[in-house]
């Protein structure tokens, strides 16, 4: 293969809380993949940040994790930070620095039922990736509060870019191709998606017909202006409210599904939802030249240290890290393997009902690579 010889190195950012636990998991996962899927050699570097980091150290992104991700590797896996309830003077989150850092522009959340889903008696064959943009929309984080005639009122600035609507639009058409070469390598019965790709545009243009207009006409002309995703993408618009009622009624209607910072969030926890555990579900933050897996789950202090933390969301974020550094063998064989824990179901932890520990999950997915 074109990766043959090659090395992965994958820097490690355990941070906060189960994060301690979770990453080592993945890591366990990462090391037991048999050659036969990953010919790269991979190699970790782990790297210090968070809020216990802070709480030591006076920061929480030190420089020298920056400049070890810039210079020695090709992707990250990040943990999970813990968000103080109150506002702490000199501290912001290493993680939307990160994203800014290294220009992560794009958030990427697979929503995936399987066993695990059908059996805490979530919903059916959904499969669906949705692509949040990860860097304006209402997050520019511009707010005043005034005083008027009629008392005070507040106004909020919401910033679309055609740079950052063409980034997130890109991404979704790549994906969607990508996605469809992914389940070539799949048995029929295995896919749950079985149609065309197709993209699902997610705005709101009749109300915010300035900016969302923008950004509907902006991703849109990523589809007309180029012919690989012309011949073998379909595209479709969903208002954000109608996106969340159809995505209830019937998940399955959805390949990729593309939308503004503020609505990504929205509809994906919503999504999030239909397929049972926080412990399942996986991100990656995605820029042009480097990627960053992240759980969609926090430190979960109430858990944390005690070895019960389903890894699996972390697991899975290690092979969308595999997936978006161009070994999509290795993910795939994650995927696989993780299936293959969960429809068995005697290994799982007290999140899915049953009473395996943090290292057993891995232990047992390991088994299955
Ligand atoms: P944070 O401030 O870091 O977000 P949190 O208290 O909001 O922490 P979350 O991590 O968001 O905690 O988790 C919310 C709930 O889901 C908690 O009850 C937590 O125990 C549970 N949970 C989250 N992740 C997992 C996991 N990987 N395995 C099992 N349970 C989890
Ligand atoms: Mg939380």
């Amino acid at each position: 293969s074109a990766t043959a010889g090659k090395r992965l190195t994958i820097g490690l950012i355990p941070a906060d809380g189960i994060g301690r636990e979770v990453i080592p998991a993945a890591r366990q996962v990462l090391e037991a993949l048999p050659s036969s899927v990953l010919a790269a050699r991979v190699g970790f570097v782990d790297l210090d940040a968070g809020f216990e980091y802070f709480q030591k150290h006076g920061e929480a992104l030190p420089e020298e994790t920056l400049a070890a991700l810039k210079s020695d590797c090709d992707g990250a896996l990040f943990g999970a930070v813990s968000s103080p309830s109150h506002k702490v003077a000199g501290y912001s989150s290493p993680i939307v620095g990160l994203r800014k850092k290294l220009d992560l522009y794009a958030n990427v959340r697979p929503v995936v039922s399987g066993a695990a889903a059908t059996a805490s008696g979530a919903r059916r064959a959904i499969d669906m990736l949705i692509i949040r943009e990860n860097t304006e929309c209402l997050y520019v984080k511009d707010e005043q509060q005034h005083e008027g005639p009629d008392g005070k009122y507040a106004l909020a600035k919401r910033r679309i870019s055609e740079r950052a609507s063409r980034r997130a639009g890109e991404m979704a058409f790549a994906m969607a191709l990508q996605r469809d070469g992914m389940r070539r390598l799949m048995d029929d019965a295995d896919r749950t998606w079985k149609g065309r790709p197709k993209v699902t545009i997610v705005h709101k243009s009749n109300v915010l017909s300035v900016t969302d207009g923008l950004w509907r006409e902006t991703v849109r002309g990523v589809h007309t202006g180029n012919a690989a995703y012309r011949d073998g993408v379909d595209v479709e618009e969903q208002l954000v409210d109608s996106m969340v009622y159809r995505m209830f009624r019937e998940p399955e209607a959805f390949d990729v599904v593309v939308a503004p910072n503020m609505y990504g969030d929205i509809i994906s926890d919503g999504a999030a939802a239909l397929v049972g555990s926080l412990g399942l579900v996986p991100s990656a933050n995605v820029g042009d030249n480097f990627v960053v897996g992240e759980p969609v789950h926090g430190s979960a202090p109430d858990i944390a240290g005690r070895n019960i933390a389903n890894p699996i969301a972390a697991i899975r974020s290690a092979a969308m890290l595999l997936e978006r550094t161009g070994h999509a063998a290795a993910a795939l064989a994650i995927y696989r393997a993780v299936d293959c824990v969960l429809a068995a179901g005697n290994v799982r932890t007290p999140d899915l009902g049953g009473s395996s520990r943090t290292s057993e999950v891995a232990d047992e997915v390991c088994k299955h690579l």
